[in-house]
């Protein structure tokens, strides 16, 4: 390429871009092109490969190998040194092709005479769309410069793809996002759907990835960062000085604003005939494209960070706002990186669906998902990319899998999934009237779980017999600050009342570990699961569980009032949290407020510890509830967040449900009412074990309601425990697979 790589370089993005502007075809416009850099790079070959499949690239345009080779010539990721970039993500410059290491000669092309190779990504925010290929037959090196050049020619290209400029009807020329594509990522709240994609956040579209004015555009992009600096600023001036982390995520968004590093790599592009969207496009797919092999957290957090900012730049730049103007499609399924609970609760209950990049079980969106009974499925990676506002989609929650614009035949057998699970629902609601009664003649109490005002319908239309676990942290956790007394005291008084006498527990504030609340200050903690948490907080910070408590109260006005103090590992914190409580009752009483007509006062039994507290522990709590998810992950000392470990270990383990049996035995001893009202309980053959085991109150997600009483008016409880013990005898660990047979036997499918 001559010395004046800029100006050359301009005039290529020139020419390529009035080659998009021509009405001619996709393959017309790829031949044209190949031809166009050949010529301005002064190779004898440019070639184009583009992805046919998910896993095989097409030779769809070449200037300089055989003709006939074009949309024949294919080969997989990582197949030959074209595969390999495809691969890598990353350029091979090499003198000697023939040389390198997984060359593979394709002797339908004729590229034997060529010695240099120089292939790079044609990438889009992380997306890989193909490879740009040049050769020559002298063996040489490409240049930094040319190398350059040709970045900006395939980011240039990239936008050209996306925008649709070589859709043809060749095998690797189909339009993108078009094709059908599955995530699997895992369950965050279970239940199968189907609907459209609507986007949290819509990425935003670059028109015009080449620009003729380099001064012009330089000028807009310094405009653009300036804007851009101001309102980081001012976003850090109005960030609590407790708020570490989100200081610190802004502090690094002001370090990228001010990079000059990152600056000159734009201006440089922009010089090369970049447009100033396209030159921040350019920097985020690198971005990208490095985060899928960085395994650094730390750096990823980073990398995510210039994906934000560079986000907002681009919108500052094309004007796109977050509001699109995209209306909400009809069963929209929201489709997002992540979400908060604030957000998410704004989109309100029409959404059928959630699908997340990341996100985890205990997230507060997945505690909406689940307070709103729709499926969420987490860890769906790379699903912003891909997703269209508007696309078919399905979900599966139960399964963790996700399939964007399905092939007719998945999204049948998904129709048929979907209407026997409407089947059985309409088989549930007529149970509704009726006791959870077993063949053996035992009554299992089946409450719900609930932690919204919108929750409380379900109580009658899921036949729950009361709230056996009201989770409050979510009020705490949707606002930006400490809620007040009285809107608490109202909020708890509207659940009373819609729960029309029915038994509600209240469960006082659960917060650290995994649910932060934005105004409290973060905690430098190793194992936060263990750390400061639930009743630890409330009772080192009396403050706001006493007001809590006062909430309660007031709430109560003189009806009978359920607390529950959660993750209590000791008799000495329940003793201290009812000493407080006491407090709290003999100064409301000071002031004149009425006192509930009755008062239950309960404890979580989350941590094995609890399990052998000394009697008068048993003997002084009015109940207990198992807390099955924080006790399962301290039993098996598996984390509850982290997907390898947790599926490790089986609720049907046999150690874990004899230790169920144990808690529940003493229980009994002492005449203290014992529930479960972990994730389990609200999972048939799960329940069913817990019921063997003596378990006579769940508490569950109301969708649950329905499937877990149609098993258990179908069973003897005297037989399940017998079948559990027999396997246990046998030597199994899990007692799954011989439970399951003996509800197979029964007619049941699991
Ligand atoms: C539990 O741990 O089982 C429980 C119900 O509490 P949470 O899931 O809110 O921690
Ligand atoms: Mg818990």
């Amino acid at each position: 390429m001559p010395n004046n790589m800029e100006s050359e370089s301009r005039k290529l993005l020139g020419r390529l871009r009035d080659t998009l502007a021509e009405d001619s075809a996709g393959q017309a416009r790829l031949d044209r092109i190949t031809n166009l850099i050949a010529d301005s790079m002064q190779t004898e070959v440019c070639s184009i490969y583009l992805f046919r499949d998910k896993d095989t690239l097409e030779l769809c345009a070449t200037e300089g190998l055989k003709a006939e080779a074009v949309h024949k010539t294919r080969m997989r990721i990582g197949e030959g040194l074209v595969g390999r970039v495809a691969r890598t993500r990353n350029m091979v410059n090499t003198a000697d092709a023939p040389s390198e290491p997984g060359f593979r000669y394709m002797p339908e092309t004729g590229e034997e005479i060529y010695s240099s190779f120089l292939g790079l990504p044609i990438q889009r925010l992380g997306e890989i769309l193909g490879v740009l290929v040049v050769q020559s037959k002298t063996a040489r090196a490409f240049t930094g410069d040319e190398v350059y050049a040709l970045e900006v020619v395939a980011m240039v290209l990239a936008e050209m793809t996306e925008l649709g400029a070589f859709v043809g009807d060749e095998g690797g020329m189909g339009a993108l996002h078009k094709h059908p594509v599955m995530f699997r990522g895992a369950t965050g709240q279970e239940g199968v759907t189907e609907g459209h994609v609507y986007l949290h956040e819509p990425r935003v579209v670059v028109t015009n990835p080449v620009a003729d004015d380099p001064e012009a555009e330089s000028q807009r992009l310094r405009e653009a960062v300036d804007k851009l600096r101001i309102s980081v600023d001012g976003m850090l001036a109005n960030v609590e000085p407790s708020d570490k982390d989100q200081r610190e995520v802004l502090e690094a968004y002001r370090m990228f604003a001010n990079s000059r590093g990152w600056m000159r790599r734009m201006e440089e592009d922009i010089q090369r005939g970049l447009s100033a969207e396209a030159a921040v496009e350019k920097e985020q797919s690198i971005a990208r494209a490095r985060l899928a092999t960085v395994p650094d957290p730390y750096m990823r957090e980073r990398l995510h960070d210039l994906d934000d900012l560079s986000n907002r730049l681009l919108r500052i730049l094309t004007g796109q706002g977050k509001e699109t103007g995209a209306e909400m499609p009809e069963n929209p399924i929201l489709v997002a990186r992540n979400i908060g609970p604030g957000e998410l609760l704004d989109y309100g209950k029409d959404l059928k669906g959630i699908v997340l990049e990341q996100g985890s079980v205990g997230s507060h969106a997945a505690v909406v998902a689940r307070a709103w009974a729709i499926p969420l499925v987490i860890h769906a990676e790379g699903i912003t990319t891909k997703a269209l506002n508007g696309d078919a989609i399905l979900v599966d929650g139960d399964q963790g899998v996700v399939h964007l614009r399905p092939e007719d035949t998945v999204a049948t057998a998904f129709r048929d999934k979907i209407a026997m699970q409407a089947e059985a629902q309409k088989r549930y609601a007529g149970l509704v009237g009726l006791p959870a009664q077993t063949l053996c003649g035992k009554h299992i109490a089946l409450h719900m779980n609930a932690g919204l005002m919108a929750d409380l319908p379900s109580l009658a239309t899921s036949g729950a017999e009361g709230v056996g676990l009201f989770r409050t942290e979510l009020q705490f956790l949707i606002r930006n600050k400490v809620p007040r007394r009285g809107d608490l005291a109202s909020l708890y008084a509207r659940v009373m009342d819609a729960a029309k006498g029915k038994r509600v527990v209240f469960r006082t504030l659960d917060i650290g570990s995994d649910k932060v609340l934005p105004y409290m200050k973060p905690q430098e903690e190793p194992n936060p699961a263990m750390g400061w948490r639930a009743i630890r907080v409330g009772l080192d910070r009396g403050g706001v569980m006493r007001m809590q408590l006062q909430a309660l109260i007031r709430a109560s006005a003189g009806r009978p009032l359920t607390i529950m103090f959660p993750f209590v590992a000791q008799f000495d914190e329940f003793r201290d949290a009812k000493a407080m409580l006491d407090a709290v009752l003999e100064s409301e009483s000071r002031l004149g407020h009425v006192l509930p007509a009755s008062l239950e006062v309960g404890a979580m039994l989350e941590t094995p510890s609890l399990a052998f507290a000394p009697d008068r522990f048993f003997e002084e709590t009015d109940f207990i509830s198992i807390g099955g998810n924080d006790l399962k992950q301290f039993f098996f000392a598996a984390d509850r967040e982290n997907e390898r470990v947790r599926k490790r270990y089986d609720t049907l383990n046999y150690s874990f449900l004899s230790f169920i049996r144990q808690i529940v035995t003493r229980c009994d001893t002492f005449h203290t009412p014992v529930s479960f009202c972990g994730e389990d309980a609200g999972r048939p053959l799960e329940s069913v074990a817990l019921a063997a085991m003596g378990v006579r109150t769940l508490s569950m997600r109301p969708a649950s309601i329905g499937p877990v009483k149609a098993m258990l008016r179908r069973l003897d409880l005297d037989e399940v425990a017998a079948v559990i013990d027999k396997a246990a005898a046998e030597g199994a660990q899990s007692v799954r697979p011989a439970l399951s047979e003996h509800l197979a036997e029964r007619g049941f499918v699991t």
